[in-house]
């Protein structure tokens, strides 16, 4: 099994799952004492969502290609980026690093098309979802998405004052379970929840649409490529 790289720490409480389920999967399909090769390079947080919040994509994706190029160098194979609002500069990391980098939204889009699925709701951060890099790429595939058409600031809201910091409500489960029934009624066939941290409030256990969670996807599909 190749060595996995890992950039996390947005949030570590997502990054959490990650190691988790990376380690579970490898368990699982390796059996026995297996366990997975992994190079984690865990970011302090804060300064980066402030990069976020000023707009300052560009020195968010210098600091993060850096730990990328850090993580190869120190023996990393294949490569992952712990969230999905950073895929915004992931253009910018990949032109700088030689080992396969596994973007969030293809296991995502790979899961939902395998399923029948074309036209779906896409939940996370307001960059996330007002920004096109990431419904581009779910398009390109062959995914139409739509997002919430009210509510965003809010949806956005939890994820940074509450998620990122372990606080789960059950209010707060609601507000996402009352998005994914407006999604259905505008013709929403199942939602991703593209954002890390959105699988801390939200399951197919009480979504009205069927669920496709990016951090379990996406922990899985390195497992899949450090196995290939
Ligand atoms: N983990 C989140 C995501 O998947 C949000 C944190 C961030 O802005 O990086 O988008």
């Amino acid at each position: 099994m190749r060595t996995i790289g890992l950039i996390g720490g947005m949030s570590w409480e997502s990054t959490a799952h990650y190691y988790r389920v990376i380690n579970g999967e490898t368990a699982r399909i390796r059996g026995g004492l297996h366990s997975a090769p992994l190079i984690m390079h865990s970011v302090d947080f804060a300064p980066i969502a402030e990069l976020q919040r000023t707009g300052q994509w560009d020195a968010a994706g210098a600091e993060l290609t850096t730990i990328a190029r850090r993580l190869q160098d120190a023996g990393a194979q294949v490569l992952g980026l712990a969230t999905n609002t950073m895929h915004i500069v992931a253009d910018q990391i990949t032109a700088a690093i030689d080992i396969p980098f596994i973007h969030i939204a293809d296991p995502t889009s790979d899961a939902l098309l395998a399923d029948g699925f074309r036209n779906v709701g896409l939940l996370g951060t307001n960059f996330t979802m007002e920004k096109s890099f990431y419904r581009d790429r779910l398009a390109a595939s062959g995914l139409q998405s739509i997002i919430p058409e009210v509510d965003r600031t809010n949806l956005h809201g939890i994820i940074f004052e509450e998620l990122c910091r372990g606080i789960i409500r059950d209010e707060s489960r609601r507000t996402y379970i009352t998005a994914i029934e407006r999604l259905a009624q505008r013709g929403a066939e199942a939602v991703i929840l593209g954002c890390t941290e959105i699988t801390m409030l939200i399951d197919d256990s009480v979504s009205p649409l069927p669920v496709y969670d990016t951090t379990d996807l996406h922990a899985k599909a390195l497992v899949k490529a450090a196995l290939a």
